[in-house]
């Protein structure tokens, strides 16, 4: 009778995770070569960049995210996952391999000698809640990365509030037209702006801009 080192459930299995948990760091670790290679897609340039035929040079196009360069670098997930399987190696009494080849070649390599030792790890290894949550949370990041939260759509951006407030200054908030919203209202004072004001509130907008602009 023991409890898993990771959900913290009673285990019946008397092992170090539970089944379930098991599974659960199975599935994510065939997942990371799969998520890793996706992320070297996102990174390659759109379209190809011109391969000195117009003779311009210069830098490289931005990534899309620096988050995929941190994990694609080397200590965001080669270097992690070949650390765990040296640790497994020295704690099952086997000699150390060393971690040659391409970057995915090394993660594809070191995943799939982890998934080797997934039932032992599982019943025998005291490090298993540590492993299994590491890869848990590359899993998650690397998930994030590929497919961030979608933004949220505050619809068009119709300038600063104009109103006045109580002592006398403008409210000034950044005012937006919600998508599907028949009104303008400022989120910091509460006044709407219904359709038929937009003409004066525009002028206003642009008043208060020329003075802030003065200042
Ligand atoms: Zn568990
Ligand atoms: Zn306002």
């Amino acid at each position: 009778m023991t409890t898993c080192q990771m959900c913290e459930q009673h285990d019946e299995t008397g092992g170090q995770l539970c089944p379930g948990c098991t599974k659960a760091t199975r599935v994510r670790l065939e997942a990371l070569p799969v998520l890793y290679r996706g992320l070297g897609v996102l990174l390659a340039p759109a379209g190809g960049v011109g391969q000195g035929r117009s003779g311009k040079g210069g830098p490289p196009p931005l990534p899309v995210s620096l988050d995929i360069l941190d994990i694609r670098g080397p200590g965001g997930m080669v270097t992690p996952l070949e650390s765990w399987v040296d640790a497994v190696r020295q704690d099952r009494g086997r000699p150390e391999a060393p971690h040659t080849g391409s970057a995915e070649a090394r993660v594809e390599l070191a995943v799939g000698e982890l998934l080797g030792h997934m039932p032992w790890i599982a019943v025998s290894w005291p490090a298993a809640g540590d492993f299994a949550q590491e890869i848990r949370e590359m899993a998650t990041s690397l998930r994030t990365v590929i497919a961030p939260p979608p933004v949220i759509n505050r619809g068009r951006r119709v300038g600063h509030c104009p109103a006045l407030n109580t002592s006398g200054t403008v409210c000034g908030a950044v005012l937006w037209l919600a998508p599907g919203e028949k009104a303008v209202r400022c989120e910091w004072c509460g006044l709407q702006y219904p359709p038929y004001v937009w003409a004066q509130l525009k002028t206003w907008i642009d008043e208060d801009t020329k003075a802030r602009d003065a200042a």
